[in-house]
């Protein structure tokens, strides 16, 4: 079992407050949809949990398992069990995508996996997410497709089995195929096969916040929370219904109320 623990976080880019007291719990088993308008934070709590420099945390908490998630550098993160898949992935040059996986692994995990071992769980994932076994020589997110990007980080999701994964857009730019297979990967690491007879690698012991503007990923991902964000805040929340409310109404109503409070 593992818990994460937002507590009344406030951050700040340069000298602009951009979270304003954000309260959220993450437990292992649970999703939570985090939904909202652009610009209202959701890439900034997805940074400050994953300790990006850019991201000052002004006041609040964030624990994991009860320790101390902001007292660690990024990498304590990754080893204590947190996962972020980046809204817009970084191209790292030179480093294949196989080479990166393994170092990712040998950070996380602590020892290099076993080369036939490592060899034969990537080939597993990818084909689990209908990659091309090519890709595992290509250098890291260069010149990948939007698509390729995501399956990427599900395939990373996949092999690391981290504690807590926070998915930041991982559905933006995905044609429905590719939906799909992203979502079927979210669901197998989340324990929960999304097809009938599927056999699900995941333990059902990890949580998965899950940003998104779009309502559509959460009819293959079905979140047993749902938190609306405007302006910095949690200012709705509500269970799977709140998002068909939110794909029927937009987010108008919030955005006003946001800028009233201010
Ligand atoms: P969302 O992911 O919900 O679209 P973001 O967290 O990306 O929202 O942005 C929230 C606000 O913070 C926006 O006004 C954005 O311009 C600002 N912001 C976020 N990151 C930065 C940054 N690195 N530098 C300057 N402003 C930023
Ligand atoms: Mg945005
Ligand atoms: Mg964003």
């Amino acid at each position: 079992m593992s818990t994460l623990e937002i507590r009344d976080l406030h951050v700040a880019v340069g000298d602009k407050e951009i979270l304003r007291g954000v309260d959220l719990t993450v437990r292992s088993g649970e999703t939570h949809a985090i939904m909202g308008p652009n610009g209202s934070g959701k890439s900034t709590l997805a940074y400050a949990i994953a300790g990006h420099p850019k991201y000052t945390v002004t006041s609040g908490s964030v624990l994991l398992d009860g320790e101390d998630l902001l007292a660690m550098s990024v990498d304590e993160r990754a080893r204590a069990g947190l996962f972020l898949a980046m809204q817009y992935p970084v191209e790292v040059p030179g480093v294949s995508v196989s080479n990166f996986l393994r170092s990712a692994i040998t950070a996380v995990r602590g020892e290099a996996p076993k080369l036939r071992e490592f060899a034969k769980e990537l080939k597993a994932g990818m084909d689990a997410l209908s990659i091309d076994p090519a890709f595992a020589q290509r250098n890291t997110n260069e010149g990948f497709s939007g698509g390729e990007k995501k399956r990427h980080e599900i395939l990373q999701l996949e092999l690391l089995k981290p504690k807590i994964a926070v998915l930041d857009e991982t559905d933006s730019g995905l044609d429905v195929d590719a939906l799909r297979v992203v979502s079927e990967g979210i669901n197998r690491f989340r324990g929960l096969g999304s097809s009938p007879g599927e056999h699900s690698r995941g333990s059902g012991d990890t949580g998965v916040l899950l940003i998104t503007h779009y309502t559509r990923i959460l009819r293959y991902v079905k979140p047993d929370f749902v938190h609306v964000f405007a302006g910095g805040r949690v200012v709705e929340e509500g269970g799977p219904e709140l998002a068909d409310k939110l794909e029927n109404e937009g987010y108008e109503a919030y955005v006003r109320d946001a800028r009233k409070a201010d």
